[in-house]
């Protein structure tokens, strides 16, 4: 019973640890596999938590499904060797029931499985009266609402301590990641979920050991909470996920060349210097708004004209032409061509919109 308690005290300082730092293998593969991954780990000093997965939802069948439940006492061991908390995936009310048993101390939802309500439901309901702290993966597909859902069933289930893991978004023909990062989303679920514990997943979002440390770099930069990389002691003969996984000594190079940075700015002077740059940013914002308002307006008079004249809103050729003057115009002054088209793109919407309310007057 005291060691219970004892292990509850650990994990509640390791939840509240920043930045949080989860490393271990994609599977769970062999007893000395998990038992020297997680030796190696311990021995950086640098990880918080194990992480391991026992059962793999893998997209195509034939790939290894993972080991089951017979490599739950394995990563038991780990914990008692190592003192390192452990996490686990789960996907169905059986393996929370299973992974509890063995006293998996975090629970996490991957991606394949946030997509699912019946399967959240499902687990959410396997979780009420139960006190263990919860992560949950963003699901495959760049829905927020998705991902919120899954927070929801899962928070309705009774649990508080919840964590959001941000490990990229499938999109077909993916080139430089496994998983888009797609930054956007993962800054607007923080906003709204400002006190949650917010972890990235470089891993996932790479698929490939060499870009991980950017990707981790980009995610401090951006103020997330902590990190979760795979790690393995021979990551080319890892089962699952080889490419993308590094030796735990690998991961602790990576750890110490990473600038860690926070939110809080720590001097009154920079403070200062920062909140001068930022009412500039203000001004200008403002600027932009008041130019924008009065394109929009010019917009309107378009509109009237093509009313009174029967000419369509939409001109194709003419939008071309604005899209390539602005695009050499942006090019010149460092401007991307990838913003550019996006912030004309969502002008020309709203330019539509005001025109398609002066045709509907
Ligand atoms: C994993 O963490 O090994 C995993 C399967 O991740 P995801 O759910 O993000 O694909
Ligand atoms: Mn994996």
């Amino acid at each position: 019973m005291q060691q219970l308690k004892d292990q509850k005290a650990v994990l509640q300082e390791v939840w509240k640890k920043r930045p949080l730092i989860i490393s271990g293998p994609c599977s769970a593969e062999t007893e000395e596999q998990v038992l020297e991954t997680a030796t190696r780990l311990a021995n950086t000093g640098k990880v918080d938590m194990l992480r391991a997965g026992i059962w793999k939802p893998r997209t195509r069948p034939g790939s290894f499904e993972g080991i089951g439940t017979k490599g739950l006492p394995w990563l038991l061991q780990a914990k008692k060797i190592t003192g390192l908390p452990t996490a686990v995936e789960v996907a169905t009310a059986k393996q929370v029931e299973d992974a509890l048993h063995f006293d998996v101390d975090v629970l996490w939802i991957g991606a394949r499985t946030t997509v699912n309500p019946f399967s959240v439901q499902e687990i959410a309901d396997a979780l009420k009266g139960v006190d263990v702290p919860v992560l949950i993966k963003n699901p495959i597909n760049p829905d927020l609402e998705l991902w919120t859902g899954a927070v929801e069933r899962v928070a309705k289930a009774g649990i508080n301590q919840i964590g959001l893991i941000h490990r990229g978004f499938s999109s077909y023909g993916n080139t430089e990641y496994r998983n888009a990062p797609m930054w956007h989303l993962a800054i607007e679920m923080k906003r709204r979920n400002p006190d949650m514990l917010f972890i990235n997943d470089p891993s996932h979002i790479c698929g490939r050991r060499d870009i991980l440390l950017d990707v981790a770099q980009e995610a401090i930069n951006l103020d997330f909470d902590g990190l979760i990389i795979e790690s393995h002691i021979d990551p080319d003969k890892a089962w699952s996920d080889a490419k993308q996984q590094v030796t735990p000594e690998r991961l602790a190079e990576m750890l110490d060349q990473i600038i860690w940075r926070r939110e809080d700015i720590p001097s009154e002077e920079l403070h200062a210097a920062l909140e001068k740059f930022r009412q500039q940013i203000n001004q200008l914002d403002d600027e932009l708004m008041l130019l924008l308002s009065q394109r929009m307006k010019v917009a309107e008079k378009i509109g009237q004209y093509k009313k009174d004249n029967n000419i369509t809103i939409l001109q194709t050729k003419r939008w071309n032409e604005i899209l390539e003057r602005a695009c050499k115009k942006g090019d010149k002054m460092g401007l991307s061509k990838e913003f550019v088209t996006k912030y004309l793109d969502a002008v020309h919407m709203e330019s539509i919109n005001h025109q398609n309310k002066v045709f509907h007057g």
